[in-house]
Order: structure tokens, then C-alpha cells, then sequence
């Protein structure tokens, strides 16, 4: 693990926020805004309206997201830029890298105080930038890091984007060592649940697919969404038309033991919960993904990887399995190997695509315990490295 240098980018954050405030929303960010709103921004500004393609295009395009920088603006607009639609949302606390510097992993703190994460992931043919939709989450999920802090408060749509375009210009930097020095693929498995902050995460998403200089440009099949099931917002997200690709945290097929894992689940349950999963994937064509880690003696029973096949088989779905990464002071553990590949053949041989997340990034994973490794290997003897849709 390196502890990389943090390089200060914010003057007009001073120490003194390291105590914490009460959490509030962070001020308006050009991020916020779709393009046409932006151009409004300016003009009130005094600017003219040609001003907001221009900044737009040094943020999305050229992934500049200093004012200063901008040196084709004159000072003064530079200024007025600068305060109105550029302050500074993120301030890296700690940056770590692990795996000879295919990943790092970014500790944020907010404007207010709250401290989040995202993660950048390298592999030879695409960089994956993990990012946080909350600070904290309300979820309460017994096994991961986030879920025992309790919900701050929710990240705006700025703070969002501002995490990825971060992450796109390390990524543009070519200091992804052995990745192409491009931002491909974003999840929303950082802190937080995303569709607990529904209408920013959906703004988010499109100001990341949109064309530049609107937005980044991404394609939609490489942004994924992570939910513990939040029905209602689930069904919302199908209305929305949009193509992003669904990740459900299962983690258990039966209702007894999901209530404990995913408390959520006492409001949702799992047949409810799939049965929208699976209309998300009839809506979009795209197979959804079927998040499950396995803990020790506790979900990785045989009886219950065949409940799980029964659930899937024939749906338009995938299993992506986790090997737990326990959090600091839990009871729990990942499931022994043996059982691991068990729980895997019968998956299987139920017909349903099945694959095991590597353990990628783990070195740098201990403070939060749930930012681990995105993508997934193929489980199994030799088996090659595949690319799943989804990631962590
Ligand atoms: N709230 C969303 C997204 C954030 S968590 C969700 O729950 O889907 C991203 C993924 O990491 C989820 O599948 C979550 O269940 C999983 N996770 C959380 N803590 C973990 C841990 N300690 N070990 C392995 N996976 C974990």
C-alpha cells in the first residue's frame, strides 16, 4: 500500500473544517445544472452565454475543475466563475494506492465536514471509477462498514459528478499503471444507497451519459446502479427508460435471513423485490446482477445456493458473489473456499450465470469494508478473468 502525497486544491477550505458541522447541502456547482440552466447561470452572472459551453467543456471535456486553470477565460470571469459556479465540493483527506497502482481509493471530505470515498480500478482494458451517492447510509446492513455509521446526509448531484470527473482525470493522467488512460465504467457501490437519494443519483447519471460538453459521455451499459431494494424507487427507475445496469444486494434468498442481512427487506421482500428486478430487466434487455456475499455459516449453506438457483433460473439475471470482507469487530466472516466453489456448482448447474468478485483492493479497504475490489473472476479451477457488467 502507498499513502499517496494529498495535493491541497482547496484555499477556501481551511483546516478548521476538519471539526464537523452540521450536515448541509454543499453550495450550487456547474454540475448541477444541465446545459441549459448553465448558460442561465451565466448570463445572471453578467457573462456571456457562450461562457457555458466553454466552462463545461474545460470540465467535462478536458476534466479541468479549477477555475485558475482555465486560462482562456479572463481573470475577472475567472473570479466570478470560480465563486458562483465552481466551489470547491471535494477535499481530499487521504489517497491510497494498492495493487502496484491499479487502485486507490480517495477519502473526501465535504464541504460541511462529512468524510466519503470513491475508488479508481485499473485492469488492461478499463478503468472503473467507484463512487459514493450518500455520507453514511440508512440502510443498516449488519455486515457492511457504511450501514453501522447511520445516514449524514445525501451528496448532491455536483458532489457526485465531482467524484467521478475527479476520477476521470487521474485516470486521463495515465497514472492507472497497465490500464488505458481512460474513465470507462462507474458504479454506484461506494457509500450510501443510491436510490435512498433518488433524484440527484438519476441526475447524476445523466449528466455522466450525456454527450460533452454537457456531461462525460459515458455509455449507459457502463454505469451500474446498487440497490438493497428499495421498491417503489426501483419501479421508478424503469419508468425513467434509462439503461443503466441494476446490481440487487440479495445476500439471501429467503425471507428470515434477508430480513437480518438487508433489514430493508422487512418492508420489501425477496419475491417483491425480484419481481421488479426482473421487469427492470425486461424493460432495458439488460441482465440484472445478483449481488450476494458470502458469509460464513451464515448464507452460504448448499440448500440455500439451490433456493437461489430456483429464484434465477431463467431470468435475465446474473450472480456475482462477494466474498465477505469483514468489517472491523464483526462476528462474521467469507465463506471457506471449498464452500465457495460449492455454492458456485450449484448455481451452475441451476443454469444460472454465476461469477466470484476477485479481492481486489482489500489492502486499502480496512475503513470502510464494503469499497473492496470491483470487478469479478470467473470462478473456479483456471478459470481466465472475464468482465462482468458489474461491479462492485
Ligand atoms: N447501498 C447499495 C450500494 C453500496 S454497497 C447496495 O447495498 O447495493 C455495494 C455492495 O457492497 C453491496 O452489494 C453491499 O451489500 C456490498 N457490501 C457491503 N459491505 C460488504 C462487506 N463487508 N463485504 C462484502 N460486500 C459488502
Amino acid at each position: 500500500m502507498t499513502i499517496l502525497p494529498v495535493i491541497p486544491t482547496s484555499p477556501d477550505q481551511p483546516d478548521a473544517v476538519k471539526t464537523r458541522r452540521r450536515p448541509t447541502m454543499p453550495p450550487r456547482h456547474l454540475a448541477d445544472l444541465d446545459l441549459a440552466a448553465r448558460k442561465e447561470a451565466v448570463t445572471t452572472l453578467g457573462e456571456p452565454a457562450f461562457r457555458a459551453k466553454q466552462i463545461s467543456t474545460h470540465y467535462f471535456g478536458r476534466l479541468v475543475r479549477d477555475a485558475e486553470a482555465m486560462t482562456d477565460l479572463p481573470a475577472a470571469t475567472r473570479a466570478r466563475l470560480a465563486g458562483d459556479l465552481l466551489p470547491t465540493l471535494l477535499t481530499p483527506v487521504t489517497e491510497l494506492a494498492c495493487d502496484d497502482g491499479a487502485t486507490r481509493k480517495t477519502l473526501w471530505r465535504l464541504h460541511d465536514g462529512a468524510l466519503v470515498e470513491s475508488v479508481l480500478m485499473g485492469y488492461p482494458d478499463r478503468v472503473t471509477a467507484c463512487v459514493s451517492s450518500q455520507a453514511g447510509c440508512g440502510m443498516a446492513c449488519p455486515f457492511c462498514a457504511t450501514g453501522q455509521q447511520g445516514l449524514t446526509r445525501n451528496l448532491s448531484i455536483a458532489e457526485i459528478v465531482d467524484q467521478v470527473v475527479y476520477l476521470a482525470g487521474v485516470a486521463a493522467s495515465g497514472a492507472v499503471t497497465g490500464s488505458p488512460p481512460r474513465l470507462s465504467r462507474v458504479v454506484f457501490m461506494g457509500m450510501g444507497e443510491p436510490l435512498a437519494n433518488y433524484p440527484r443519483v438519476i441526475e447524476a447519471v445523466r449528466r455522466l451519459i450525456a454527450p460533452a460538453p454537457e456531461g462525460l459521455g459515458l455509455s449507459q451499459r457502463h454505469i451500474t446502479v446498487s440497490t438493497v431494494g428499495l421498491v417503489p424507487a426501483m419501479r421508478r427507475l424503469i419508468a425513467e427508460e434509462l439503461s443503466v445496469t441494476l446490481a440487487l444486494s440479495l445476500h439471501a434468498p429467503d425471507d428470515d435471513l434477508r430480513d437480518e442481512l438487508v433489514p430493508v427487506n422487512q418492508r420489501w421482500k425477496v419475491a417483491e423485490v425480484l419481481d421488479a428486478a426482473f421487469d427492470y430487466a425486461a424493460q432495458t434487455g439488460r441482465r440484472i446482477s445478483i449481488e450476494y456475499a458470502l458469509i460464513r455459516d451464515v448464507n452460504d449453506q448448499p440448500w440455500r445456493a439451490d433456493l437461489l438457483g430456483r429464484l434465477l433460473r431463467g431470468k435475465l439475471a446474473h450472480v456475482n458473489l462477494i466474498p465477505l470482507n469483514p468489517t472491523p469487530g464483526s462476528k462474521w466472516d467469507a465463506s471457506p473456499k471449498p464452500v465457495e466453489r460449492e455454492f458456485v456448482r450449484r448455481l451452475r448447474e441451476a443454469g444460472v450465470a454465476t461469477t466470484v468478485r476477485d479481492t481486489r483492493g482489500r489492502e486499502i479497504d480496512g475503513a470502510c469494508g464494503q469499497l473492496a475490489a470491483s470487478e469479478v473472476t470467473e470462478a473456479g479451477a483456471g478459470g481466465a478473468a472475464t468482465i462482468a457488467e458489474v461491479a462492485q
